[in-house]
């Protein structure tokens, strides 16, 4: 191990110098190993190091006050989860000298390192005072820093960013001090959503800001549309495809000014746009970086210098999947680079064989997870990949509780083997994932998921696993018992006859809503009705999940039909183009109540998909007695927006309703002469405005009635419906995705209450401009200043749900505080209404 010398210490120009490179102990030669970071990697190497080796000189500097504090634990601690500060620090420098017999330095920041004399120089940084250090190795686990982009404005006291302990305090007695009403987070990363969460538990209005037209970007689009709606849900306002171009701060508060020229105004801005590698150090060494920033490693964590190794956020990664480098910032490989640094420094041929980006997140009671490549990435390596979605209960559907999750797999084409898998959900997706990302480090293919051997319990799981049936669906795709299309494929269907175009679902859901251009036949009548479908022409199938529309193709393959079914069925299908923005959490007038005199039934509507629980809500409705309370849980997304509008309707009380893990319970008591407990809007004496017409004069003419009513003190309900739609649209141009039949229209239709023109005397805009002249010199206000004052009355807007998607029109395209309903919610309101008008 070279040469042995004894420790001296050098005073030279006010600095320390130690030179010892090995020190003799005895017979012992005592190797002196600096590490750089004390946290995730640099703590895991230091512990490894010295559990191999108890005679090496082991120093470990960290620039700030903590080691080994569980960064990941930093948003709960600000949301009030995390109640002891002392919980986010695992170690002390005291309790980690005792245990490992580490020196470790904190407010010590490497300032550079000399790889010809191998000494570092280390910078006090509660003094100043440098001292420089030998070593005979040295490892760097520095970490990332969080991007802070040149926005001006930015360094507004009132913009933080989240890395570390002190930036936990600081955003903690932020809040704590100033008690700030909103914020909003700028990035839907993992940190960004976690941060979304917990701001949103500490009580604040949140909105989240997100360049990309989708949050946690790890995971693909069509995926994310779920998490999307579930953070709406929860009261999160969400701005996709959107960035913050400059933040202006005023004395009560700061103005964000959006691309798309939406201003925000907040409280305070969570920066959470990305980290970059902090690796200026190395950079400052000469060592080899990628263009990124990242230190360049060889499988045994080692840099471009043998005796220096590099680990965790700051270095360049291998994906394991497609070979290609790569930058993965997480724990999980930090702490394993850690041990593996240290087990070279010991002369064990420990190698890290790649990150293949398992990750999960907790997106209040969902869970998100990812392993193995996205589509994104499988493009960008050429990889010839399939994929299929699948929506399996996490356990068997008959014990209760089960809730489901949307599992996406990709695979390889031509082998099968596994790529890559996503599950939205709220149980089991952590183990679901974790054997997923088990089997891509085994190198597995989907065939080989259907062989495993998974437990099972009714409380646990299915007998066919999750996992298992992900397999099986792709071995089916894969030889050829099933051909798929996908939900990017619909919108390029011919709508000409050339192909059918079958929805396999019962009546009563295709009625519920059907993609444009199926017919319905249900599975169950298949083989008496194929007669109907014209076997020369290829058959594109759809049912709930892509179960049933899985049984169909079969029967119709085997009686010569060309099938395609597609994939993950209606239900993802909708997930993504669903127009409905789901209705903030219904608040609670009563939580699970049963009067004295009533008799409590509990339905179990879980793992029905709508109208199932509405269908099993009516039948325990109609067999109950007056009073009786009906309480019912479900797991339909749905249902928590048509509960409400359903009880008005049919003059039932509702209750209240509270969700959680996906489970939704709602308490209704059957139409009794009794009061609707407090706090339940009944009035007979509201109006009902339905504004089907776009014309500017109607679209004055009605909210001039609805302002007069709401001074009134009348409750006043507007829904737009067809045309009427275009007097909520924003004026500026809202990039969303959308087919090309919307394009088109969305293109053709006036955008918003400044392009609306007359009724009559138009003249081509003339006499919109002359009747907008003659209102403001009369001192008439404008439409805008009516729609606002409308607003601030509470007129409640409400956007017809199936107008806009045949109109192809998008909730973000809307102004804000629309809220979206169909016909039941009009004729709910219709009915405690005693005036109804249609203009
Ligand atoms: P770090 O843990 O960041 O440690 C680097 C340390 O080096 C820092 O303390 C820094 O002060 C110190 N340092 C830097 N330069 C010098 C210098 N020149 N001299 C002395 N000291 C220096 N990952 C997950 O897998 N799951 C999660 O749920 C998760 N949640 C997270 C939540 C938050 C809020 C954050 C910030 C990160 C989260 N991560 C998560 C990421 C995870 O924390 C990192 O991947 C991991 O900590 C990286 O370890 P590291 O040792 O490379 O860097």
């Amino acid at each position: 191990m070279g040469r042995a010398h004894s420790a001296c210490l050098i005073k030279k120009q006010g600095k320390s110098r130690y030179i010892n490179h090995y020190l003799r102990m005895g017979s012992v030669i005592r190797m002196k190993v600096l590490i750089v970071g004390g946290v995730a990697g640099g703590a895991s190497a230091a512990a490894r190091l010295r559990r191999l080796d108890e005679h090496a000189q082991i120093i470990l500097f960290e620039r700030g006050q903590y080691i080994s504090f569980a960064n990941c634990g930093l948003p709960y601690f600000i949301g009030g989860e995390i109640k002891e500060k002392s919980a986010l620090t695992l170690q002390t420098p005291d309790s980690f000298f005792k245990r490992f017999n580490v020196d470790v330095r904190i407010n010590s920041e490497v300032v550079s390192i000399d790889r010809k004399k191998k000494t570092v120089t280390v910078k006090k940084t509660d003094t100043g005072e440098q001292v420089e250090e030998s070593y005979d190795k040295l490892v760097l686990s520095p970490g990332a820093e969080p991007l802070r982009p040149p926005i001006p404005g930015v360094e507004d006291a009132r913009v933080f960013t989240l890395r570390n302990i002190p930036d936990t305090y600081r955003i903690k007695e932020y809040i704590d001090a100033h008690k700030p009403r909103s914020a909003v987070v700028i990035g839907g990363g993992y940190i960004g959503v976690e941060m979304a969460e917990n701001l949103h538990a500490a009580g604040l209005d949140v909105t989240v800001v997100e360049l990309l037209d989708h949050v946690v970007g790890p995971i693909d689009y069509d995926m994310a549309c779920q998490v999307h709606r579930h953070i709406r849900t929860k009261g999160v306002h969400l701005f996709l495809e959107d960035g913050v171009k400059e933040i202006t701060g005023g004395p009560d508060d700061l103005m964000l000014g959006l691309s798309s020229g939406q201003v925000l105004h907040t409280d305070m801005v969570i920066m959470a746009v990305g980290v970059r590698p902090e690796s200026a150090l190395a950079r400052g060494a000469g060592l080899a970086l990628n263009a990124r920033g990242a230190i360049a490693v060889d499988t045994h964590m080692r840099t471009d210098d043998p005796d220096i190794y590099a680990v965790g956020d700051a270095v360049e990664i291998t994906d394991f999947v497609t070979n290609q480098k790569g930058f993965v910032p997480l724990a999980g490989p930090a702490n394993k680079q850690g041990r593996i640094a240290a087990d070279n420094l010991c002369g064990i041929d420990s190698e890290y064989t790649g990150t293949q980006g398992s990750s999960i997140l907790k997106c209040f009671d969902m869970t998100v997870a990812m392993t193995g490549i996205n589509e994104r990435a499988a493009k960008a390596a050429g990889i010839e990949y399939e994929k299929v979605f699948i929506y399996p209960a996490s356990h068997a559907t008959y014990y209760p509780g089960a809730v489901n999750m949307t599992v996406k797999t990709l695979f390889e084409k031509q082998t099968g083997k596994l790529l890559g898998a996503q599950i939205v959900g709220y149980d089991g997706v952590d183990k679901r994932i974790d054997v997923l990302a088990t089997a891509i480090r085994a190198g597995m293919t989907v065939f080989d998921l259907t062989k495993l051997e998974l437990s099972y319990a009714p409380p646990y799981s299915s007998a066919k696993d999750p996992v298992n049936m992900a397999g099986y669906v792709a071995e089916n795709v894969l030889t050829g018992k099933m051909k798929v299309f996908h939900w990017h494929d619909v919108a390029a269907l011919p709508r000409d006859g050339s192909v059918t175009l079958l929805d396999v679902r019962t009546p009563v859901e295709f009625e519920n809503g059907a993609i444009d251009g199926f017919i319905n036949i249900p599975v169950d009548t298949l083989r008496a009705r194929m007669g109907e479908l014209d076997p020369k022409k290829p058959v594109y199938v759809t049912c709930q999940v892509g179960l049933r529309a899985y049984i169909a193709c079969r029967i119709l393959m085997q009686n010569g039909y060309d099938c395609y079914n597609l994939s993950g069925g209606y239900g993802f299908y909708k997930s993504i183009f669903d127009p409905s923005k789901p209705t903030v959490a219904m608040p609670t007038h009563e939580k699970r109540v049963t009067a004295p005199d009533s008799k409590k039934i509990k339905l179990d509507a879980c793992g029905l998909q709508c109208p199932g629980p509405i269908m099993k809500l009516a039948q325990a409705v109609k067999a109950a007695n007056e009073g009786d309370v009906i309480e019912i849980d479900t797991t339909d997304p749905a249902f928590a927006s048509d509960i409400e509008a359903w009880c008005r309707r049919t003059g039932n009380v509702f209750l209240g309703l509270e969700s959680n893990a996906g489970v939704s319970t709602a308490q209704i008591r059957k139409a009794a002469l009794a009061a609707a407990p407090a706090g339940t809007p009944v009035s007979y004496d509201a109006k009902n405005i339905i504004v089907f017409s776009g014309d500017l004069d109607k679209a004055i003419a009605s909210f001039v009635i609805a302002n007069a009513a709401a001074s009134m003190g009348r409750r006043v309900s507007m829904f737009f419906t067809f045309w009427g739609l275009n007097v909520l649209r924003k004026t500026e141009n809202v990039s969303v995705k959308k087919d090309i039949i919307s394009r088109m229209f969305g293109m053709m239709m006036p955008r918003g209450t400044k392009k609306l023109g007359l009724s009559k005397m138009n003249m081509g805009g003339m006499g919109a401009k002359m009747i907008r002249g003659v209102m403001k010199n009369k001192n008439i206000p404008s439409l805008e200043e009516l729609m606002k004052s409308a607003q601030e009355s509470g007129v409640e807007l409400i956007a017809c749900s199936m107008s806009m998607d045949v109109m192809g029109i998008k909730p973000e395209e809307l102004i804000e505080g629309v809220t979206f309903g169909g016909a039941a919610a009009m004729l709910a309101n219709a009915e405690e209404s005693d005036m109804s008008l249609f203009i």
